[in-house]
This record gives structure tokens, C-alpha cells and sequence, in this order.
């Protein structure tokens, strides 16, 4: 993430009561296994509506931890989408399983259950389902999906935190669902992730795996030091600080009036973008209330990936953050040697990939600087028509 732009891509929005959070905690003393984790839990489950809440390193550390309790291992299969972040996938090969893949809706950019199912075989243990640049659509034919085929769905609500659909929030369609706090995501901790999840077994698991996989007796502590007893299990150090945790926790308590600020900025660009020809705005269905993550145009039919290419690196050049959400996984050089995956695969997830920009999106972007973006974004959509009429 690079902040040298006049108008970056984004921007965390840190207060004063942030700052105080974190230099609170190293006053303390007590820097790990403490009480503003205590409490970043336990605000995070009531905020969802969950039982439990397991703060963790990192959203893909969430995932993983969460794959291991469901002893989803080698010869297992779990499906996740192709066009989703790097991480919906790259936890599935941490835990030694195989991804197979999804196409996604060329609307909501969400994958469609009915593909979901085509793909189910007896090796599958766990779909991973997304809530892509925060858009929960979807999600309840997910669930449905997983109780009719008893499957665990596993939510990757790291762009979702605050969403919902009617009153269903984002993080409690599956049996476990992992928000992340990376500064671009709609709160931060610098890095973090929280798992979220009703089934307390689970949960328990998490907790001792994210501790070198080691016996609990609190939410925190071990159970007792130097025994043979004191390590159940193979565990990881996907611990979060004290420091992020009394981060998150204040971020937490102020996720409202983001979310509100958030949501004026997609409106402005709703606005201002609409009536651009050639260009596609989000598609939010009516019963969903969004918590936006990014806000991601897409270019149509005309435009190749050499032209939006050349969009974002005008943007770039304009001073103004703008980049391709996301490349197809299945096309990253990782996959395409270990599966023998290749360009046409997932032709949705592909051409869409091909031709997405997203816009600078965070708390403070003015409506003057939105209007800025939306005329350089013209000019460059212009510029290259041009090109392509020479
Ligand atoms: C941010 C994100 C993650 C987790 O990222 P970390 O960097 O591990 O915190 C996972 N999945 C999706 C879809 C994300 O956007």
C-alpha cells in the first residue's frame, strides 16, 4: 500500500483515542494473552452475534486455524472461488487440502450455489464461501447449500465486517466465518484477524492452536507451564498483541460512524459514475446493507486488460491510488503448475479480472476529490477509446 499518492487507494483512519489505546497498553506492561483481547473478543461476538470470538494474527491465519479444527487435511477437497483475494485459496493449501475451484456471477461477483454443488464430490469437506468487496449476496443460498449437503461452510467475511442481508449479519451464515484487520480493511489493527463462530468446541479448538497448540484452562492463559500435558495438540503462534488488540477495540467502538462515512463515499461515486458509458458500478441487491470494503468499476466489452491497464496506470500517474481487484487466483503461477489450471478455466472470474479498477476508498475522501477521481477516470476511458480508433 503506497501512501506517496496525493489520493491514495486508502487510507486507515486512526484518532486520537487510537493512539491513546495502544500507548495505554504499552504503559501496562501486560503486551500479550490480556485483557484488550478479552475484550476485543468479546465486543467482536456481541457485534455479530456470536457466541465466540477468537482474535487471531491474521484473517488467513483465521482460516487455516479454523480448517485444522475441521480436520480438513490431505486427500480433503474444500471449494472456494476463483476470484476472490490470494488467501481464500493459499489457506486450503496450509492446511494440506485441495482448493477446487468456482466461477463466480458476472453481477454480484459472488459464486452462485447452484455451481457450488455442481462441484461437490464425497472428498469434500468445507466450502469456503466470500462476501467479495463486501457484497453479502448470496450467502443464504451458501447456508442452505451446506445444511442440505451437511458441509460445513466456512465464511471468508474479510471484506464483510458489518454487512448484512435483512437482519443476517455477515459472519454468521457458516459454521465459522474470519474478519481481517489489515489497514486497507474497514477497521484495522495493523494486522489482525478475529474468528467468529456459535460452536464452542470449534472455538476452544482455535484457541489452543493459535497458542503452539497449547492446553487451555482460560481464554487466555495455560492451563499449567512445563507439564507433557500442557501441549494437546500441533499448534501454530497466530497470537495477536495487546497493542492490536486495544487497537481493534477502539476501532470496533467507532465501526458505525465509518461505515457511515464509508457508504457516502460509494454514493458519491454511484452518483457521479452512473451515467459514465462503458463503465459498470456495484450491484447492490435491496435487502443488503452494505459495509464497503472498496469501490470497484468495471470496464465493459470494449475495454481489453491492456487498456484498463493503462486506465490505472494513468490514474497512477494523476496521483491517485487505483488497482486491478483481483487477478484470478486459479491464474497465479502457484496454481497453474500444482493443478495444471490454465486462462479459460473460470472464463467469468477471468474477464471480469481483466477489467476491474478500484478507486481510492476511505474515511475523509471529499466529495471534491471523488469528483477528481471520476474526471481523470473519464479522461483515461477517453483517452484510450482514442487509442483504439488511431
Ligand atoms: C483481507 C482478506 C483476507 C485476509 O488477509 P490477511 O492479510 O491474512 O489479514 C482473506 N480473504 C479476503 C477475501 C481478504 O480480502
Amino acid at each position: 500500500m503506497s501512501n506517496s499518492q496525493v489520493i491514495p487507494l486508502s487510507r486507515p483512519d486512526i484518532s486520537q483515542g487510537d493512539i491513546r489505546a495502544v500507548t495505554d497498553v504499552l504503559r501496562s506492561g501486560r503486551l500479550s494473552l490480556g485483557p484488550a483481547m478479552d475484550t476485543f473478543e468479546d465486543m467482536m461476538a456481541e457485534r455479530v452475534g456470536s457466541s465466540d470470538a477468537v482474535a487471531v494474527s491474521s484473517g488467513t491465519a483465521g482460516l487455516h486455524l479454523i480448517l485444522e479444527a475441521l480436520n480438513v487435511g490431505p486427500g480433503d477437497e474444500v471449494i472456494t472461488p476463483a476470484f476472490s483475494f490470494v488467501a481464500s485459496a493459499n489457506c486450503i493449501e496450509h492446511a494440506g487440502a485441495t482448493p477446487v475451484f468456482v466461477d463466480c456471477d458476472p453481477i454480484t461477483l459472488n459464486v452462485k450455489a447452484e455451481d457450488v454443488e455442481a462441484l461437490i464430490t464425497e472428498r469434500t469437506k468445507a466450502i469456503i464461501g466470500v462476501e467479495v468487496f463486501g457484497n453479502p449476496t448470496g450467502m443464504r443460498e451458501l447456508a442452505a447449500l451446506s445444511a442440505k449437503h451437511e458441509i460445513p461452510l466456512i465464511e471468508d467475511a474479510c471484506e464483510g465486517l458489518g454487512g448484512r442481508i435483512g437482519d443476517d449479519a455477515i459472519g454468521t451464515f457458516g459454521r465459522a466465518a474470519v474478519f481481517a484487520f489489515y489497514p486497507n480493511k474497514q477497521i484495522t489493527t495493523g494486522e489482525g484477524g478475529m474468528i467468529v463462530t456459535n460452536d464452542t468446541h470449534l472455538a476452544d479448538a482455535c484457541r489452543s492452536m493459535r497458542n503452539h497448540g497449547r492446553n487451555m484452562s482460560s481464554r487466555t492463559g495455560p492451563a499449567s507451564t512445563g507439564t507433557r500435558l500442557d501441549v494437546d495438540r500441533l499448534g501454530w503462534n497466530y497470537r495477536m498483541s495487546e497493542l492490536h488488540a486495544a487497537l481493534g477495540v477502539s476501532q470496533l467502538s467507532r465501526l458505525d460512524q465509518i461505515m457511515e462515512q464509508r457508504s457516502m463515499v460509494a454514493d458519491t461515486y454511484t452518483r457521479e459514475l452512473s451515467k459514465v458509458s462503458d463503465l459498470i458500478v456495484p450491484t447492490i441487491g435491496h435487502d443488503v446493507t452494505m459495509s464497503w470494503f472498496v469501490y470497484v468499476v468495471r470496464l465493459s466489452a470494449p475495454y481489453t486488460q491492456e487498456d484498463r491497464n493503462e486506465i490505472i496506470d494513468g490514474l497512477r500517474r494523476h496521483d491517485i491510488g487505483a488497482a486491478n481487484y483481483f487477478p484470478a487466483i486459479h491464474l497465479f503461477p502457484h496454481y497453474q503448475r500444482k493443478y495444471g489450471l490454465s486462462e479459460g478455466d473460470f472464463p467469468v472470474a477471468e474477464s471480469v479480472s481483466q477489467r476491474t479498477i478500484a478507486l481510492p476508498m476511505f474515511v475523509g475522501l471529499t466529495e471534491t476529490e471523488i469528483k477528481l477521481v471520476c474526471q481523470t477516470l473519464s479522461l483515461m476511458m477517453t483517452r484510450s477509446r482514442f487509442r483504439h480508433e488511431d
